[in-house]
């Protein structure tokens, strides 16, 4: 094999790494995280951590939760106690807002977080 040839193999082979590193490295560490709500032990919905949104969970019994800035936070709830709202906002993996007496969940998945944590659920 000449040699040009084989430098330009190895620019090639080179370049691909370097863009497969860039990959790597540039890759938004909070993508695909999200906001798991459960209440009564049944996941009721999930929302996108990287998407802006209010929503309302229950009725009579609610909690408001808000997701801004690629954080979930409960912002209002007529819950007797308000830990959930006093929790603040969550947005690393495995962390939870608990209400307890609405027995409502919003855990966070996905994303940054432990990549061994395998004791979830
Ligand atoms: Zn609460």
């Amino acid at each position: 094999m000449d040699k040009k040839r084989m430098r330009d193999i190895l620019l090639a082979a080179g370049l691909l790494l370097f863009a497969g590193i860039l990959y790597l490295l540039l890759r938004p560490g909070g993508e695909g995280a999200w906001a798991v709500v459960t209440a009564d032990g049944q996941e009721m919905a999930r929302y996108p951590l990287s998407e802006d949104r209010q929503v309302t969970i229950g009725e009579a019994d609610y909690n408001i939760l808000e997701i801004k800035d690629g954080a979930a936070a409960v912002i209002e709830a007529n819950c007797g106690d308000h830990t959930c709202v006093r929790t603040g906002a969550v947005s690393r993996e495995g962390e939870a807002i608990v209400c307890l007496p609405h027995r409502l969940i919003v855990r966070i998945e996905g994303g940054e977080g432990p990549l061994f944590d395998a004791s979830v659920g």
